[in-house]
């Protein structure tokens, strides 16, 4: 309803306010106050959604990473043991069951550190690279809630590591290319930020300085520009967080890549080392999107709408110029939906050719293909851009494999 809408337009941060407008013109997502802070994405924005989640599914493959699914409610005899009850509870929803109370998972931590010693696990093993994309739940202030910025359900590129002491830097560093090779792809540039230990905090000191050199080491061997950020580690252990600066300029943490020496200690994880001894593991909390829900907002900001190819709900709209060229047109739509793209056929009655060129380019379609005889009796698409650059005639199959090739190495171009 219009009260809804408007109550949201206000609490929406003054720096993504143009995320409010992109969503309501492409029809991307909404609020409803019956799950306040608890995003509904509509077609359009579930495919942004779920292409930004296979193309880190596609690095996970490349990088060692394996997916976990695990559950969502959980006793609260789980979060006692991992502390959440104690530091985090009032941030926590809680369900009453039969003779239980359980409470909704606010991280995935707990979950893989029980799968980690769900048997007996040796160095051989190591690294466990453990992803999950499970729906987390805060309960934020709702005064606090905005937009995606500030959500009580999301979802994250969450990951954990598990590992030897020894093989910390190497996954530091891994972890580092990792949030390079995804931050290249979306434009942005980036610095890192690595925060020492804070007061108080938990933990032998000589841990952490030992563990705050190797990090340290980790990025100076990475190479990019990373700053000293004293005393504003967590408390369970120190952090490196990349800041990026995105197409317009602005300032975003995300990606944060975390040490923590507490939770292996609470559930007393364990691995049988190469000594036949039994060792403690280093466990690493890393995301490279963040949340989902915020990275898209970001992302509609950056790019103003204007979704490159790779990531666009809307790439393909075909306008036939009469009645003749009709069956060929849905061919073509045929054809490039058959290949994955989003395509729609422009079934319009009475609009004239360019006020339909026009509807298209404002719903932001990344290429309109005009079919008429011409094209019809040469197998060919009159392609214009959605900023108005006039491709030509050209081959239809010629078109799909740019099309394919653009997609594929997710390019922000444009022209080809
Ligand atoms: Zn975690």
């Amino acid at each position: 309803s219009q009260s809804v809408s408007q109550l949201h337009l206000l609490s929406f941060p003054c720096t993504l306010l143009n995320t409010i407008k992109i969503s309501a013109d492409q029809e991307l997502f909404f609020f409803n106050d019956v799950s306040p802070g608890s995003c509904f994405f509509l077609p359009k924005g579930a495919h942004i959604y779920n292409t930004l989640t296979d193309f880190i599914k596609s690095e996970y493959r490349r990088r060692g990473f394996n997916e976990v699914v695990t559950p969502t409610l959980y006793k609260t005899a789980l979060w006692e043991r991992s502390g959440h009850w104690e530091h985090y509870s009032e941030n926590m929803f809680t369900v009453s069951g039969d003779t239980d109370t359980y409470a909704l998972k606010p991280m995935n931590c707990p979950a893989h550190c029980l799968m980690f010693e769900q048997r007996l696990r040796s160095w051989r093993e190591l690294p466990l690279r453990w992803a999950d994309f499970g729906a987390l739940h805060r309960n934020e202030l709702s005064g606090a809630l905005g937009g995606l910025t500030r959500v009580r359900r999301f979802c994250q590129d969450d990951a954990h590591i598990f590992c030897t002491p020894e093989q910390l830097e190497d996954e530091i560093l891994a972890c580092l290319d990792f949030v390079r090779s995804v931050y290249r792809v979306f434009g942005f540039s980036f610095h890192c930020l690595l925060s020492t230990r804070p007061t108080p905090s938990l933990g032998e000191p000589k841990l952490w300085d030992h563990a705050e050199k190797q990090l340290e080491r980790s990025l100076e061997q990475f190479g990019e520009r990373w700053e000293l950020n004293p005393g504003d580690g967590a408390f369970y252990g120190p952090k490196i967080d990349i800041q990026i600066r995105d197409a317009i300029g602005r300032q975003h943490q995300c990606a944060t890549i975390q040490l923590d020496f507490q939770l292996p200690i609470r559930f007393d994880l364990q691995y049988v080392g190469e000594d036949e001894k039994t060792h403690r593991p280093v466990m690493v909390h890393r995301a490279v999107l963040g949340s989902l829900e915020r990275m898209i907002a970001i992302l509609a900001e950056s790019f103003g709408g204007k979704w490159p190819l790779w990531l666009s709900p809307a790439q393909v709209m075909v306008i036939p110029v009469g009645v003749s060229c009709e069956s060929y047109a849905v061919q073509v739509v045929h054809q490039f939906r058959e290949a994955g793209f989003m395509t729609e056929l422009d079934e319009g009655v009475g609009a004239t050719l360019n006020k339909k060129i026009r509807s298209a380019q404002l719903a932001q379609y990344n290429y309109i293909f005009v079919v008429g005889v011409k094209e019809c009796v040469s197998g060919t698409v009159s392609i214009r851009t959605r900023g108005g650059n006039q491709l030509g005639q050209r081959d239809t199959e010629e078109v799909l494999a740019s099309l394919k090739h653009l997609r594929d190495t997710r390019s922000n171009m444009e022209d080809f």
